[in-house]
């Protein structure tokens, strides 16, 4: 299975879908660039779950704010004291770990060596000892178990500290006696930047509650990183969606929204048996309930999505700190026939990290088939099974050969296509060469226009899943190929 994740990390790169960021300069760590496929991919990811949201919901509209946020914001979330993660140093390797990393990773090998019962205790004390903030609690356990770095292969460590996960930039270039004045940070979410814009939209928008507000966008955090190429980067992108509801109807809509965001996830082509509800033991600051949609990525079982119950706290906080009335009068009318009234309302929001969700997609995808022939030779192919409806491209257009008219007419059907959906026009080379490229980059439907379609108009569609091919006429490539990205 890990082998298969390097071997995916390598398609990757060699098809465009992803680069290391920079390099040219041997790279900038757990930063990443989508090239000319993955770009794609991801733009109709984050469609899908954009209109998922707010075309499908009449009640959640979407925002696009500023990731540069006051830096007041993050005070009063709590990030700049809460968000942090505990982390320890290897003195002799001078490596730093994150301590729920370093005794996962020692979980990981105890079950490959046979020892569940040793990791499933190790793990269970783990999880009350970070509820608990127990950090020396922590560094027995470690030390207790002999837990080692990977590269120095002692167990010598320094304390557990706190280690604040935030980016800080300067801000303008106003000259003050106080550094701190201008410092802002790079959003580590984008939940803020709807918070603080609640009156705003539910004013504007005559919003009445319940309703939502869903945006997607970069975030950044200084991650202690464990090598799990996209999984975990320090630039990536969110996609959230805030859901304002009466305060005491937060657990109807948070299962409302924990079965939502399952079956969305199984509607874009995750196979049920593949997600799994993991609910949260230490419950942020900020929550009064909290569950991660887990999937089994190549590497075990990780985080997908966060769906959290966050009470009132962010609207209370902004509310305090910016000294304004953020709240809601709401003219429904309770049992007793009087309007609710004023309050500020509870948040149940879900969270998905875009690029987790094109990891998920890419690892079901990638394939690497291998077959006997008739003739009793072996074959076989690398193929992205990209589900037709988020494949970054739907059709190939590949005229046998570069002469005899061909090239024209399928210039002609690319020409006639392309408004409806993206296509790929390819003349060089063999033509099985030509399929087994398309399987490689996850292209659904292939066309190629033959002597035959001179004299009768019609095409072979070659299907990528099952390699079937059938002829169909000219004029009905379109129509299908829309009816099956559907
Ligand atoms: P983890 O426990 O894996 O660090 P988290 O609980 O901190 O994640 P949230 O703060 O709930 O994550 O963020 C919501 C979503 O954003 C996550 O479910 C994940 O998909 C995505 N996400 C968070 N951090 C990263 C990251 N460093 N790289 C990529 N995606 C991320």
């Amino acid at each position: 299975e890990i082998n298969n994740f390097s071997e995916i990390i390598s398609h990757c790169k060699e098809y465009g879908y992803i680069f290391q960021s920079s390099e040219l300069y041997d790279g900038l760590s757990a930063v990443y660039d989508y090239g000319q496929m993955g770009a794609q991919l991801k733009k109709n990811l984050r469609d899908t779950w954009w209109k998922s949201m707010t075309q499908m919901h009449d009640n959640i509209v979407g925002i696009d704010a500023a990731i540069f946020m006051h830096p007041t914001v993050w005070k009063a979330s709590g990030h700049v004291d809460n968000f942090s993660d505990p982390m320890i140093d290897n003195k002799d390797s001078n490596k730093r770990y994150r301590v729920d990393h370093l005794i996962e990773g020692f979980a990981d090998e105890q079950i490959a060596a046979g020892n569940e019962t040793l990791a499933k205790e190790v793990l269970a004390q783990m999880d009350t000892l970070l509820a608990a903030d127990d950090y020396s609690g922590l560094k027995e356990l470690i030390e207790a178990n002999n837990i080692r770095c990977a590269i120095s292969k002692t167990s010598n460590w320094t304390a557990i500290r706190q280690f604040n996960l935030m980016f800080k930039t300067e801000f303008g270039a106003v000259a003050s006696d106080n550094p701190d004045d201008n410092i802002v940070y790079l959003r580590p979410e984008t939940a803020q930047g709807i918070f603080v814009n609640f009156l705003n939209v539910q004013k504007t928008g005559r919003m009445k509650i319940p309703f939502g507000i869903a945006q997607t966008g970069k975030a950044f955090r200084n991650e202690i990183v464990a090598r799990q190429f996209i999984f975990r980067m320090r630039e990536f992108e969110q996609m959230e969606m805030q859901f304002f509801v009466r305060p005491g109807t937060q657990k109807q809509w948070y299962d409302y929204w924990k079965t939502t965001r399952k079956a969305w996830h199984e509607s874009i082509g995750i196979p049920a048996e593949k997600l799994r509800f993991h609910d949260h033991v230490k419950l942020a600051h900020y929550a009064d309930m909290a569950l991660d949609i887990e999937f089994e990525f190549p590497f075990g079982w990780k985080e997908l999505e966060g769906i959290h119950s966050r009470t009132d706290f962010d609207l209370t906080q902004h509310a305090t700190y910016s000294k304004k009335k953020i709240q809601y009068f709401d003219n429904d009318l309770n049992e007793e026939g009087k309007p609710y009234g004023n309050y500020t309302p509870f948040v149940v929001e879900t969270s998905v990290g875009l690029d987790r969700l094109f990891l998920t997609v890419l690892s079901l995808a990638y394939q690497n088939e291998k077959w006997t022939k008739e003739d009793g030779t072996e074959d076989g192919r690398v193929v992205l099974k990209i589900p037709a409806k988020i494949a970054p491209t739907k059709l190939a257009i590949l005229p046998l050969l570069k002469k005899d008219g061909l090239p024209e007419i399928a210039k002609s059907l690319l020409d006639d296509c392309k408004e409806s959906f993206h296509c790929f026009y390819e003349e060089k080379d063999a033509i099985g060469k030509r399929y087994r490229r398309m399987d490689a980059i996850g292209t659904p439907f292939c066309v190629t226009i033959d002597h035959q379609t001179k004299e009768d108009n019609t095409v072979t569609i070659r299907y990528r899943d099952d390699m079937r091919q059938e002829r169909i006429a000219l004029s009905d490539v379109k129509v299908l190929v829309e009816k099956l990205i559907k």
